[in-house]
């Protein structure tokens, strides 16, 4: 591919992961992953300087503001930091600051893995706090910042204003409890602590973000009126010595020597702490030299963040569990010694399949090498001693049922394709449940594993026979409870038919492609009228997912469980397809910030005049609706020729 193209590419993949990560809390790929994109891109960059513009993801900080939330100018810039990950770059740092400015102290701190929020405080009096959001402009969230204990409302410092940064984070008891809590109500499961706490300091309603137990640590000053420092670590013990919370612990350092050291220290520190960290950050101490220094598009010259590489330990591999999934699908898990890795204690591994575990060679009684990084799930990657003459084997026959399994020809899982089998029932009913399918509230996993014990559930359309009195025997469900349980699977019973057909589980129908499904058919009656073809031409579907759906429906005991739910009063027709309109035909792409619409009132407005819209930009893309700050995939609709419209435009193209 020729080399610009792919540096779009990159840089389009870059703009879409941002956005996943700091306006969705919902990263799509791990900060390793991401981290190696970035380092990419920087390298391509560093060889064709002529190709950076200002929308390269190396010249903002990510994840513009939000519409929900009223915006907040920043009048102090909230910069990100320069990564480094070696000793001698933290030796090339010092090399920098001694031509810039001579021979300089640091402050050493942790980096706490949170999210960066700025507080400000007018005459002691706590008025606003705001999200870094692209560094200039932040979304308000005092409300909720409020209900965080150690963000007092007063000071005793009577200045005109102070303006604090700091760090926004869940420590790993208040996520474990978050974590429980969710399981048990079949909310969603946050991936890590930051994301937990990125999600909770964006809801909408503040006393949902006080059961979160949030905390902050402070670690700058902005800006302040009425009083004048000169020292960095001086400035955080004014800011401790007026009952603000600052880092746990910062240390000034006199040389590059000693800031090594204490970066090493901390290092060893990050198992014992109750918080996440992902580096140590190292920082010019004296306060006119950093303003002599200043600071590029994105960072500051004068400070660096050292990022630790992911942790290893050996432990013993104790067992390995072999569970069947929703789809049957066998899934082996290591069960070792529990270990402390980046901060947690961790004691389970997905081994995958067969071929994994072979090609590790691993065996139970083995000495394993776990590795985990801050925020990405623990892994087994080599066995150190090994106490097995052959690697652990799958068993032949369904753990939970005793059928046969079976491997097919393209695939590295076993399966389990016994309809009845019990394990898979139990995957099922709590999927078909869940948020992402049809939303019962209050049917969370440990319910469904109540129930299925008590012989209450057999099958999806059991839950629609549930009495109070089969909800309320079980332990601790009162009446109150039994009753809003009832009221959640009658309401469900009106969901739009996608969620059904994506709660029903069937292999490789997600989401996505049951929305699909519903706006190609008027109803259920017509989905199970159709043939293969008639799947294979529905659009996103190909052949696979096409076969598999009709598999499915061409088993007597689904249609027979459909035929039980159209009985029991669930919704089969399909909700009014989006109608044909003055932009049928047209596939729109938006980014950036506009004026007055938010990304999905815009996407509404163009599904409902029959357009569709899509997430990059391509040759079949027909316009880009582009607001301010739109990043990579402004420059990539302008490298291939296609309009880019605003917002007035789009209303015109309306008819407004
Ligand atoms: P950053 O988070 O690496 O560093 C800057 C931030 O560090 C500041 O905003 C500040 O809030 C915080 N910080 C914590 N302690 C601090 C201290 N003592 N002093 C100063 N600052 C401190 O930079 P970034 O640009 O916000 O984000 C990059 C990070 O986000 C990377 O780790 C990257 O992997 C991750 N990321 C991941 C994805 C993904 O898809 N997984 C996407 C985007 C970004």
């Amino acid at each position: 591919m020729e080399e610009h193209t792919r540096y779009l590419e990159l840089c389009q993949l870059a703009e879409e992961y941002g956005r996943r990560y700091y306006v969705e809390d919902d990263p799509a790929v791990s900060d390793y992953e991401y981290d190696q994109l970035m380092a990419e891109i920087k390298a391509i960059e560093a060889a064709h300087p002529e190709w950076v513009s200002a929308s390269s993801p190396t010249q903002h900080v990510g994840g513009g503001a939000i519409n929900t939330f009223a915006s907040v100018p920043h009048k102090v810039k909230m910069e990100s930091l320069q990564d480094v990950f070696s000793i001698d770059e933290l030796y090339a740092f010092d090399a920098r600051v001694k031509a810039a400015v001579g021979p300089a102290a640091y402050s050493v701190e942790p980096k706490i893995d949170g999210l960066s929020v700025s507080l400000e405080y007018e005459h002691g009096r706590f008025v606003r706090g705001s999200t870094r959001g692209d560094g200039e402009t932040g979304e308000d969230v005092t409300a909720n910042l409020a209900t965080i204990r150690s963000i007092p409302a007063t000071i005793p410092a009577d200045l005109p204003l102070l303006e604090v940064r700091g760090e926004v984070y869940m420590s790993h008891a208040s996520f474990e409890k978050l974590m429980a809590a969710q399981l048990a109500s079949g909310g969603k499961l946050p991936k890590n602590p930051r994301n937990a706490a990125a999600g909770s300091l964006r809801q909408k309603d503040a006393r949902v973000a006080a059961e979160r137990e949030l905390d902050i640590f402070l670690f700058n000053v902005q800006q302040a009126e009425g009083v004048t420092f000169t020292s960095h670590v001086a400035s955080l013990d004014q800011l401790r010595a007026w009952g603000l919370q600052t880092l746990p612990f910062y240390t000034r350092c006199e040389t590059i020597e000693e800031a090594v050291a204490q970066v090493q220290r901390i290092g060893e520190m990050r198992d014992t702490l109750d918080f996440d960290i992902d580096g140590a950050v190292i920082k010019v101490d004296d306060l006119t030299l950093r303003r002599q220094m200043g600071s590029t598009a994105k960072y500051p010259k004068w400070a660096v963040a050292f990022k630790y590489p992911p942790e290893e330990k050996p432990t013993t591999l104790l067992d390995i569990e072999v569970s069947v999934g929703r789809t049957g699908a066998l899934t082996p898990t290591a069960v070792f010694e529990p270990v402390q890795l980046a901060g947690t204690t961790v004691s389970r591994a997905v081994l995958h399949n067969q071929d994994f575990i072979n090609a590790l060679g691993v065996n139970v009684g083995d000495t394993i090498v776990v590795r985990k990084a801050g925020e990405i799930i623990p892994e087994v990657i080599a066995v150190q001693t090994r106490r097995s003459s052959a690697p652990f084997r799958l068993p032949d026959a369904c753990p939970s049922c005793g059928a046969p399994l079976t491997r097919e020809e393209d695939e590295a899982v076993l399966r389990c394709l016994n309809p009845a089998c019990p394990a898979q029932l139990l995957r099922n009913l709590i999927h078909f449940a869940s948020r992402d399918a049809m939303d019962i509230e209050g049917l969370g996993e440990a319910l469904v594993e109540q129930l299925v014990d008590a012989g209450r559930l057999t099958s999806p359309a059991d839950i629609y026979r549930l009495t109070k009195e089969d909800v309320a025997s079980l332990e601790r469900s009162g009446e109150k409870s039994a009753q809003n349980l009832l009221d959640a699977i009658e309401k469900s019973k009106q969901n739009e038919l996608w969620r059904l057909i994506f709660g029903l589980g069937i292999r490789l129908i997600g989401a996505k492609a049951a929305k699909q499904l519903e706006a190609a058919f008027p109803d259920m009656d017509a989905i199970l009228a159709a043939s293969k073809e008639d799947f294979a031409a529905v659009e996103g579907f190909g052949e696979i997912m096409a076969d598999s759906l009709w598999q499915y429906l061409s088993q007597e005991g689904s249609r027979a469980l459909i035929a039980q739910l159209r009985d029991l009063g669930l919704n089969m027709t399909s909700a009014a397809p989006k109608g044909e309109g003055v932009l049928s035909g047209l596939t729109f792409v938006l980014t950036g910030i506009l004026p007055t619409l938010t990304r999905q009132e815009a996407s509404d407005m163009i599904e409902a005049a029959g357009g569709k819209t899509a997430s990059s930009v391509s040759k079949k893309t027909s316009y880009v609706l582009a607001g301010e700050e739109a990043g990579s995939k402004l420059t990539k609709a302008q490298a291939l020729g296609v309009p880019v419209i605003d917002e007035a435009t789009f209303r015109a193209m309306l008819g407004e």
